[in-house]
């Protein structure tokens, strides 16, 4: 029987059901065996530790659903910026990062947003990245991924280099235990309509998933029905522009994407309707840009499931999607607590199609799991709502668990070579479960 341990929780949030105040999360191996109000029948004996977490609230690992880690260079831009740049202009300072950043610059970058997401508690995240490249980062890491290759081009001849490229990296295909690849046309104003059906194509052929960015601005409607607008002079300054290759209009795009209801729509800040397929918001990205207030309440209560991104470091100060959540949380109130934060875990597992293994505290997943630790001030005001006292308070995500390895604990990177809380033998300082 692999090693079993459990973590006592002040309050444990399952997300697949009720809080739980005083609950034991048992840990064999990767996964789950088990939770409840104490350490489940069979698992007493076996089990060596038990972690004392009575002070903190223990959730899911939180789902990153969209962002561009190998545009983490592009943090200055954002910070730097006193206003919110027209967002062409800002299209063009991400094509100039593009063209000009190194290989180990951007790679670099990839490693440390990494590195943040995991100390945010985020342990499966979406990440769309050009030329594929910043998979091989993210097979090395402890995080799940799905790793989307970006495909873009109008012209025919931009279309056909990046199909070749994105088939090639897709051939690369291996069984990484920790990262699934995805396909990423990158908007509807960017994409030759040929190039959208062959990514569609592909990814229903291979089950894949698909991700693309639609009605970001209002734009992209002015440049797919009237073939104008600042779009189309930023295309065509970039010497990108085909009328012929474009999408015939919005119902168009719509009808295209019908086909898949699989596909995940990126941002949606401009529509009206729900689209047929998974949703993605990027919370402070949209208010960065000072878009109208988002119809993803109205979508979700329709039945629309609606998960959390970050975006890029070029738009978001940073990758904490915790901190997406609170966003959502203030300024969107007539959302409950408990659908805030399924929207940052299970939501986020659904559109990324790892909804079998993580999202949710249950037995047979992965032990992918964070806690946040409370202050003792603040403990006997939590009563019976954890989820609330989590988005209402800035508290730090302190410990992170992914496939039942403790990563991060008190705040602190758990190195490989030390006496691992999770794995410390009966009496050897760590509390056993009678303790
Ligand atoms: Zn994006």
């Amino acid at each position: 029987m692999s090693q079993v341990w459990a973590v006592h929780a002040g309050w444990l949030i399952p997300v697949s059901g009720p809080p739980q105040r005083h609950g034991f999360l048992v840990i064999a191996g990767d996964r789950i065996a088990g939770l409840g109000p104490s350490i489940p029948e069979p698992y007493r004996d076996a089990c060596r530790v038990c972690l004392d977490l009575r002070d903190a609230i223990v959730l899911p690992g939180l789902v990153n659903a969209h962002t561009h880690l190998d545009l983490g260079g592009m943090a200055t831009v954002r910070r730097n910026a006193t206003v919110p740049p027209a967002f062409c202009d800002w299209l063009r300072q991400v094509v100039a990062y593009r063209r000009t950043s190194a290989q180990q610059d951007w790679r670099a970058a990839v490693r440390q947003g990494l590195e943040q997401s995991l100390r945010c508690g985020v342990t499966l995240l979406g990440d769309v990245t050009a030329d594929g490249g910043s998979l091989e980062e993210i097979v090395r890491s402890p995080v799940q991924a799905v790793v989307f290759h970006e495909v873009l081009g109008l012209t025919k001849a931009r279309a056909k280099q990046t199909w070749e490229q994105a088939c090639a990296w897709l051939s690369r295909r291996d069984s990484w235990p920790n990262v699934r690849q995805g396909l990423s046309p990158h908007a509807p104003y960017s994409v030759r309509r040929g190039l959208f059906r062959l990514a569609l194509h592909r990814c229903q052929q291979d089950n894949l998933r698909l991700m693309t960015h639609v009605a970001e601005t209002p734009e992209e409607a002015e440049l797919l029905d009237r073939h104008r607008g600042p779009l189309r002079d930023f295309l065509e300054t970039l010497g990108a522009w085909d009328e012929a290759g474009l999408l015939r209009g919005t119902e168009r795009l719509r009808q295209l994407l019908n086909r898949d209801r699989q596909v995940i729509w990126v941002h949606c800040n401009y529509l009206v309707q729900p689209p047929p397929g998974y949703v993605v918001w990027c919370p402070r990205t949209h208010a960065w840009f000072g878009h109208p207030r988002h119809r993803f309440a109205e979508w979700m209560n329709r039945g629309s499931v609606v998960a959390l991104g970050t975006d890029s470091l070029a738009s978001s100060p940073d990758l904490d999607l915790l901190a997406e959540a609170r966003f959502v949380y203030k300024h969107y109130p007539e959302v409950q607590a408990p659908a805030v934060i399924r929207m940052a875990t299970m939501s986020g597992a659904e559109v990324l199609g790892w909804a079998d293994s993580v999202g949710t505290l249950e037995a047979g997943k992965l032990a992918d799991w964070i806690a946040i630790r409370v202050p003792q001030a603040q403990w006997e005001k939590l009563e019976a709502n954890p989820e609330d006292a989590v988005l209402r308070h800035p508290w730090p995500v302190t410990d992170v668990c992914v496939g039942g390895k403790l990563l991060i604990w008190e705040g602190r990177a758990v190195a490989d070579n030390e006496n691992r809380p999770e794995s410390a033998a009966r009496g050897d300082g760590w509390p056993t479960p009678d303790g």
